[in-house]
């Protein structure tokens, strides 16, 4: 699609990054683009739009970004997913695999109320190993999740088939 031209364009792949045979996908370009960003922003929100979503949970770090804007469009308010050790408040933790070892993520206890419905965040889902674990804290603190959305799947990886089974709908820009 023309869509997926635009974007795949602006999305620059880094060989060897941040380990030799790793291609990596850097959005950094798609985001210094005006165009592609506010398209990538408009395509994530279009399927929500005149729904009711009360919060975006973005992951740490590129999720805040994409997650900000998408908040902003659906007048939603925005959470942090982030890397342990972060958050000032009280926190509910989480472990979750990496493609080596576990690390853990959090959110602040009160960030979301039971029942409040949220579409989480990332730029990329790879094994979906990150997205489990995130999926793993809304679960606990009660969200209705509506949806978990990206800009770049890496479909070989398994990612989206691993939320699906979790029963969270999966939308992504290109793959
Ligand atoms: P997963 O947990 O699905 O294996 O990896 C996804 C997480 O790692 C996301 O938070 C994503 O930002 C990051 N990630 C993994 N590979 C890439 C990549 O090639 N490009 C970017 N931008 N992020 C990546």
């Amino acid at each position: 699609s023309s869509l997926e031209k635009t974007l795949l364009a602006s999305i620059r792949t880094i060989p060897d990054y941040p380990k030799p045979g790793i291609l990596f996908r850097d959005i950094t370009t798609l985001l210094g683009d005006a165009r592609a960003f506010r398209r990538a922003v408009d395509e994530l929100v279009h399927p929500f739009a005149g729904t009711k979503i009360d919060k975006i949970a973005g992951i740490e770090a590129r999720g805040f970004i994409l997650g900000g804007a998408i908040a902003h469009q659906l007048s939603a308010g925005f959470v942090p997913i982030r890397k342990k050790g972060k958050l000032p408040h009280e926190t509910v933790r989480v472990a979750y695999s990496l493609e080596y070892g576990v690390d853990e993520m959090e959110m602040h206890k009160d960030a979301i109320a039971p029942g409040e419905r949220v579409l989480l965040v990332d730029d990329l889902i790879a094994t979906g190993g990150t997205a489990e674990g995130a999926v793993k804290l809304l679960k606990q603190m009660g969200a209705d999740i509506a949806a978990a959305c990206f800009v770049i799947d890496l479909p070989d990886l398994g990612g989206r088939a691993k939320l699906e089974t979790l029963g969270v709908e999966v939308r992504t820009l290109v793959a």
